[in-house]
């Protein structure tokens, strides 16, 4: 990792990242997707063994086994969870649009109501780690949308069973059905359905590159919420930051993968330099110090910039998923940000916070891609049909727009509609 001061003619180098490339997976992805289509659950039995090595019979989790689940699970974990759970439906109760009908112009009365998607699926990723938190981020939205039927498909371990503190997540969260399978043929099962799994109109959740390939394949036939790649943290910082605290935000999102992206920018070279020796200490201890080290490497990088108004012109073109603000008064530049998923102000405000259980979702957009969507929120499962009601008046109103511009694009019947009702 190097310390750079910023120079405008540097900005696209600078913020590069790794994006998820799926064209190296898409040909095998496609292979699955297409066998679990004709095959079903046959095709869900031999991917599960081949990719999980559990040999499963039966794919729905019984109530008995979140019973079970429930008795065994940490009383420490059962309890953050419940937490956590709380704030994540208290702040996404309150993403909840308003619907609305109102005046547009003489007699023209427009709104839009809301209705939720009828049917979703939450992909839990569970390869190589559990995350119970995911669990409460994808389905706890999805509930308070008013979601009718909630799916959950997951990984099983070897011996087929499904992570206890995964399962009281999902059931806590509200799921209706929970399903041991992942990867792959968990999307194809989802979208296009089974004998046991029923489809479902909507996919979220994150996961690795075979099912971001999945997702995207899918992506048509049913919807999906964004492809995600490796995470990423920027950090704004003055001279009154705290390194220390500057320096475990970077290793924290380092620590998730040698492609996450750590980014300091601060107008203060000593605050960047302190940093940059506070990270080279600290990687020697780390745990997951590999990893670490080698995402540093790839993606860390301490940008000195003349002033916060560059910093802030520079997280704008980088659009990071997570954006710490550490500044003396952090408030102020919040105006000015453009491009982020998620923004944690001041230095007591760590991103393990909104991963975990101030309430709002660690389901973000990577990559650059907070350019133009945000992460998975209660909208993301509502629909808002327009409604619209004209009187006489309203006839009259538009006339003068519809029918010239009707009868110009050549669409007479168009035209022909609107003249009836004026005639009558
Ligand atoms: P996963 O559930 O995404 O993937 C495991 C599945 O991958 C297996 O069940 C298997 O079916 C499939 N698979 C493995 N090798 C395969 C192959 N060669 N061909 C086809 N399919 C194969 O779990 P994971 O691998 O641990 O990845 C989870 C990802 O999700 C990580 O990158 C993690 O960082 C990310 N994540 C992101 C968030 C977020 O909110 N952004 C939260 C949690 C996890």
């Amino acid at each position: 990792m190097q310390i750079r001061e910023f120079e405008a003619h540097m900005i696209k180098e600078l913020v590069k990242r790794s994006s998820p490339n799926i064209d190296n997976v898409t040909e095998p992805v496609k292979k699955i997707i297409d066998e679990v289509k004709r095959d079903g659950d046959k095709a869900l039995r031999k991917f599960t063994k081949k990719f999980d090595g559990a040999d499963i019979e039966e794919f729905k989790v019984t109530r008995e086994e979140i019973e079970e689940s429930y008795k065994k699970i940490d009383e420490r974990v059962k309890n953050a969870l419940d937490m956590a759970a709380a704030n994540i439906k208290k702040f996404h109760r309150l993403q909840l649009p308003n619907q609305w009908l109102k005046k547009i112009n003489n007699g023209i009365i427009g709104g839009q109501i809301i209705r939720a998607i009828e049917s979703v699926g939450c992909y839990i990723p569970g390869g190589r780690a559990v995350y119970p938190s995911t669990a409460l981020m994808t389905i706890i939205p999805a509930k308070i949308a008013g979601v009718k039927r909630i799916i959950c498909c997951t990984p099983p371990a070897n011996d087929g069973t499904i992570n206890e503190a995964t399962l009281i997540a999902a059931d806590m969260a509200g799921a209706d059905e929970i399903y041991k399978v992942g990867g792959v043929q968990a999307i194809a099962a989802m979208a296009y359905g089974t004998e046991t799994i029923n489809p479902v109109d909507k996919i979220v959740g994150p996961g690795n590159i075979f099912v971001t390939a999945a997702k995207k394949l899918v992506y048509g036939d049913v919807d999906i919420d964004f492809i995600a790649g490796p995470s990423e943290v920027l950090i704004i910082a003055d001279e009154h930051a705290n390194p220390e605290y500057i320096a475990i935000e970077m290793i924290a999102q380092a620590e998730h993968d040698p492609d996450a992206a750590s980014v300091l920018v601060t107008p203060s070279k000593s605050l960047g330099e302190k940093v940059y020796n506070i990270l080279e200490n600290k990687i020697k201890h780390a745990k997951r110090g590999d990893i670490i080290r080698k995402s540093l490497e790839n993606y860390g990088r301490i940008i000195i910039v003349k002033d916060l108004g560059e910093a802030v012109y520079f997280s704008n073109e980088y659009a990071p998923e997570h954006l710490i603000i550490m500044t003396k008064d952090p408030k102020t530049l919040l105006d000015r940000i453009e491009n982020a998923g998620s923004i944690f102000l001041g230095e007591l405000t760590p991103v393990s916070a909104g991963d975990y259980g101030s309430g709002t979702n660690h389901v973000l957009p990577t990559s650059g891609c907070a350019r133009m969507y945000s992460g998975l929120s209660t909208e993301s499962f509502l629909k808002k049909p327009t409604v619209q009601i004209l009187s006489e008046e309203g006839l009259i109103t538009l006339k003068d727009i519809v029918i010239p511009l009707a009868e110009y694009e050549g669409l007479y019947a168009h035209a022909e509609s609107f003249k009836k009702r004026l005639m009558r």
